[in-house]
């Protein structure tokens, strides 16, 4: 297996749902690749981390502060022009 399938796998091989082919190709993948392993402990601990977190709801107000603020850092767009 490749990095590149490896990262297309890689949710299905959290989850589970990979075929026992393909899940022995990607842990033999997994135990001899440093950068894909680091991807793999990177995006449990974050699924991990949202999970704890649970459901965030953004108040309206900083909502429409951070609207505002995106749209001030974002390049102008030239066929935004009237
Ligand atoms: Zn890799």
């Amino acid at each position: 297996m490749t990095c590149a399938e490896l990262i297309r796998y890689l949710s299905d091989y959290i989850d589970r749902n990979l075929d026992e082919a393909l899940t022995a190709e990607a842990e033999a993948h997994l135990a001899t690749c440093q950068n894909c392993h680091v991807v793999l402990n990177t995006t449990q601990k974050t699924i991990a981390l949202y999970k704890q977190s649970g459901r965030q709801v953004i108040p309206a107000e900083r909502r429409t502060a951070l609207f505002a603020r995106l749209q001030a850092a974002l390049p102008p767009r030239a066929d935004c022009e009237a």
